[in-house]
């Protein structure tokens, strides 16, 4: 017997149909002699209709109350499954985030799991009941409502296959699991058998929406085995595994893009030391994340100086920069809301050279311009103009073969136009 964790998310559970679809799926499971724990989503669209509510109710909603509203989505979805199974003779009980113990820090909007006290789950789990759980909440250490980010449920069932040492961590989503490119951009795009944990979360990081980048973190650090399928399709979908585990080893594995960015460049830095951080640590001080940072050697005392954030606190950050490019006597601040960002990734990367120039000349060929890049062992990401983003995602997934079965050894063709 086998203990899985089913997730599903928003569309898996977005109307009663669908709901009683997968409670006939959770039946076959345990039929199978499965002990079975299910997490779910809030219904497809709710966490965004309380999201507004709360908008409409306060300017900038109390974190404390907000996380209360927009939890109370997972709890009508889990109890409806949950009723739906007794209804028909299976023992199944709902639990909310905090009814199942998941203890969280009290960042209400976005709280990370500290703990899990599992024994009651564990304990109806031996009586052999469906244990339903309500994804994306916790409480804190003095009982308050807590919410793990958008996309939390993720985070919730991975976090539940750690503490309960599930066999397998099972996320169902619309898609038939994790393709080499978002299919609605490149409709040859391959849906992976498998995929390492380090690319999936350089996938998650950069764009793909797949799944919660923390829940990619956590089953990292506690190699929970986690799997991506559809909720609708019998197919196998895309296992994440763990390198050394990884049969087939494909030099790149797939592309990942983001729309939400933008850039902002200080112009006539001084060269002196000091600058990097006079001009970041205004940024970081109020709280927006910055991706990528490019300084160039300054010639003639003077350097240009360039990073990306995301494109909702770019009027924050060109406020903030104006202030600073007068302080440090700079020449003055320009940027550039129309970017995106494409990255290639695969483990690859780390044993072949010339990933980087192959995937250049493609976009090179395509009369596309590189504004930025940067790399690390698994990947390398490029900004270009927004409008090119959809070519420039077709032409590296054609350039790199990824529509195709992964070859042995693949060397990109490069052919000119
Ligand atoms: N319902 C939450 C959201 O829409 C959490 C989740 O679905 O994972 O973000
Ligand atoms: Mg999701």
């Amino acid at each position: 017997m086998a203990l899985i964790i089913q997730k599903y998310g928003g569309t898996s559970v977005g109307d009663i149909q669908k709901i009683q679809q997968i409670a006939q799926q959770v039946i076959k499971a345990q039929q199978e002699g499965h002990a079975i724990v299910v997490v779910v989503s809030a219904m497809g669209g709710e966490t965004n209709r309380l999201v507004s509510l709360s908008h409409e109710m306060a300017k900038i909603p109390d974190e404390r109350e907000f996380a209360v509203a927009v939890a109370t989505g997972e709890q009508v979805s889990m109890s409806l499954l949950a009723m739906h199974l007794i209804d028909r003779g299976v023992k199944a009980r709902s639990y909310t985030g905090q009814q199942a113990q998941i203890i969280t820090d009290s960042q209400y909007k976005k709280a990370r799991i500290v703990d899990i006290n599992i024994s009651s789950i564990r304990k109806d789990l031996d009586d052999g009941i469906v244990v339903v759980v309500a994804g994306f909440q916790g409480t804190d250490a003095k009982g308050n409502i807590t919410t793990l980010g958008r996309g939390g449920s993720d985070t919730t069932a991975v976090a539940l296959a750690a503490a309960l040492k599930a066999d397998e961590c099972q996320i169902y989503t619309d898609v038939a699991g994790v393709f080499t490119a978002d299919p609605r951009v490149v409709p040859e795009a391959r849906c992976l058998p498998e995929i390492t944990f380090e690319e999936m979360l350089e996938m998650a990081s950069l764009g793909a929406k797949v799944l919660q980048r923390r829940a990619v973190e956590f089953a990292g650090k506690y190699q929970v085995p986690l799997r991506v399928l559809s909720s609708f399709e019998n197919s196998l979908g895309t296992l994440i595994s763990f390198e050394e585990k990884k049969m087939e080893k494909p030099v790149v594995s797939g592309i990942a893009f983001n729309k939400n960015e933008a850039k902002l460049t200080v112009m006539g830095v001084p060269v002196i030391p000091g600058m990097a951080s006079s001009i970041i640590g205004p940024i970081s001080e109020a709280n927006i994340d910055i991706d990528m940072i490019i300084q160039n050697m300054g010639q003639e005392g003077t350097t240009d100086f360039t990073f990306t954030v995301s494109r909702d606190e770019y009027p924050k950050a060109l406020e903030i920069l104006q202030d600073v490019a007068k302080t440090i006597k700079a020449h003055g601040v320009i940027g550039d809301q129309r970017i995106a960002k494409i990255s290639l990734v695969g483990m690859g990367m780390r044993s072949h050279s010339g990933i980087a120039s192959s995937m250049f000349h493609i976009l090179g060929n395509e009369g596309i311009n590189i504004q930025l890049i940067a790399t690390s062992e698994i990947k390398i990401s490029v900004v270009v103009d927004e409008k090119y983003l959809e070519l420039g995602v077709r032409a590296i997934h054609a350039g790199f073969g990824l529509d195709k079965e992964p070859a042995e050894e693949f060397d990109p063709v490069l052919v000119d136009k």
